[in-house]
């Protein structure tokens, strides 16, 4: 057995691996630069491993394996398509919605070509980016005004900002949610300047609570929709109505963070009536001065926070200063208006998540059936069609359970978990459910020509 000394001394240094002739083709593939980085990563790692193992020594052939290893990963892109197959439509880890094709050619033609993005072709002067999509968001909601920003996150922070910085801001307690994501209203509400007034409890807050809250440095009562979690039992919220009546009677903002931001009711995309989910328009009829929402969420637009109400708080909005730094990039815009489009022709099978939450319980089953099929005669394999639960989404957006299908593959020997990291790692991973020992398909979620991907991905696990 050698000395560590020894051991260390044989690790070749920087200059000589990149002389190497197996290098030279990820020299051009990634540039000097990268490829110098991975090498350095190898190298600390043969270090630390030569450090804390007494038999540890280099090899050059271990080495060249584990190099080109993480240089054909470095060359690969970071960010990839996934196929979900769980049956939970907004994923909050799987990007959330995806984009309609229509909003996808727009997002296309205004990501490579100049635009009227900010400029007035009528007046030939300078136009605002926000005009593309107010009036179109104003229709759908009912709203007198409307403004686009990044996102939810930042049209609260935006709101609570400009309107109520340096002021109180009633909360129920049952309402002061974190959003997985670190989105916590508390705070976003200190990071505003604006103070939480919390009332109530846990489960229940009564008018009366908000009203004795109510003091000279008051500006806002706020409801907050409590996205992914439900207090059931023995609860009560006062109505919004009441709540806009008793703002309004002091002269006070009543502002919701509606989260999800369904545009339609929620019977016409086939969500069940006991959800609890309103719609933006009925926030507004009730009184709200100001709504704020997710653009890809239940909404199955582009990443994007709307925020719709009084014309006379959002003129405030759009003149504040943060208005600018949470402002939406151009291709989002594209994407966010060709998306309104659709829902004013009512087109809302075009919608990819608006469609899959509406799928059809008996196409599906075909579907999960044809499968099964198919995959009984390819695989060595249990394989059986099977009744899923599935999922509007989860963590960010209400968490309603949806009657889906699917089929379960069952390996002879291989424990589900061990199957879904397999699965997890191929060159287009698959995203699966599992219960017992068997991994569950989840058609819902499954796209256009996919299911092809899919059968070879299951071949190359289950026959391998
Ligand atoms: C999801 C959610 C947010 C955060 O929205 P983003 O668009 O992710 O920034 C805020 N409030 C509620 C109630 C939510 O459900």
């Amino acid at each position: 057995m050698s000395d560590m000394r020894q051991r260390l001394s044989e690790i070749p240094g920087m200059d000589i691996i990149l002389g190497c002739e197996w290098l030279q083709k990820w020299l051009d593939e990634l540039g000097r630069m990268r490829v110098k980085r991975v090498i350095n990563n190898e190298l600390s790692e043969i270090r630390r491993r030569i450090l804390n193992d007494e038999d540890y020594e280099f090899s050059a052939d271990s080495f060249r394996e584990s190099c080109v290893k993480a240089l054909s990963s470095a060359s690969r892109p970071s960010l990839k398509r996934v196929i979900n197959a769980t049956g939970v439509v907004i994923h909050t880890n799987l990007g959330r919605s995806l984009i309609a094709d229509e909003a996808v050619k727009s997002m296309t033609e205004t990501a490579s070509s100049y635009s009227n993005l900010e400029y007035d072709l009528k007046a030939g002067s300078r136009g605002q980016r926000n005009s593309h999509i107010e009036d179109l968001l104003c229709t759908l909601t009912g709203a007198e005004a409307s403004l686009a920003v990044n996102n939810n996150a930042g049209a609260v922070l935006l709101t609570l900002s400009a309107l109520s910085k340096g002021t109180e801001v009633v909360v129920s307690r049952g309402e002061l949610v974190e959003i997985g994501g670190s989105f916590r209203i508390p705070d976003i509400m200190e990071l505003s300047g604006a103070s939480l007034h919390e009332v109530g409890t846990t489960n229940r807050t009564h008018l009366f609570d908000y009203e004795k809250a109510v003091n000279e440095k008051t500006s806002m009562l706020m409801k907050i929709h409590p996205s992914n979690f439900r207090i059931e039992g023995f609860t009560t919220s006062p109505e919004r109505k009441e709540l806009a009546h008793l703002a309004h009677e002091h002269e006070l903002i009543f502002m919701e963070d509606a989260g999800s931001g369904l545009l339609v009711d929620g019977g016409v995309i086939g969500l069940p009536s006991n959800t609890g989910e309103i719609s933006i328009r009925s926030c507004l009829e009730a009184s709200a001065d100001i709504v704020t929402f997710s653009g890809d969420k239940i909404l199955g637009g582009p990443q994007i926070g709307g925020i719709v109400g009084k014309k006379k708080y959002i003129d405030l909005l759009k003149k504040y200063p943060l208005a600018r730094a949470l402002r939406c990039d151009k291709v989002t815009l594209a994407g966010f208006e060709a998306t309104l489009r659709l829902y004013a022709q009512g087109r809302y099978d075009d919608i990819p998540t608006l469609r899959m939450i509406r799928r059809d319980p008996d196409a599906m089953k075909s579907q999960a059936e044809s499968l099964a099929e198919v995959l009984s005669h390819k695989l060595r394999a249990e394989v059986r069609v099977v009744e899923t639960e599935d999922a509007t989404g989860g963590g960010s957006c209400p968490e309603i359970k949806l009657r889906g299908w699917g089929v379960s593959v069952k390996h002879e020997t291989l424990g589900a978990g061990y199957i879904q990291k397999l699965m997890r790692g191929l060159d287009v991973p698959v995203l699966c459910g599992a219960r017992d020992n068997e991994i569950v398909i989840h058609v819902r979620t499954l796209q256009n020509g996919e299911e092809e991907i899919l059968i070879n991905a299951l071949e190359g696990v289950f026959n391998a």
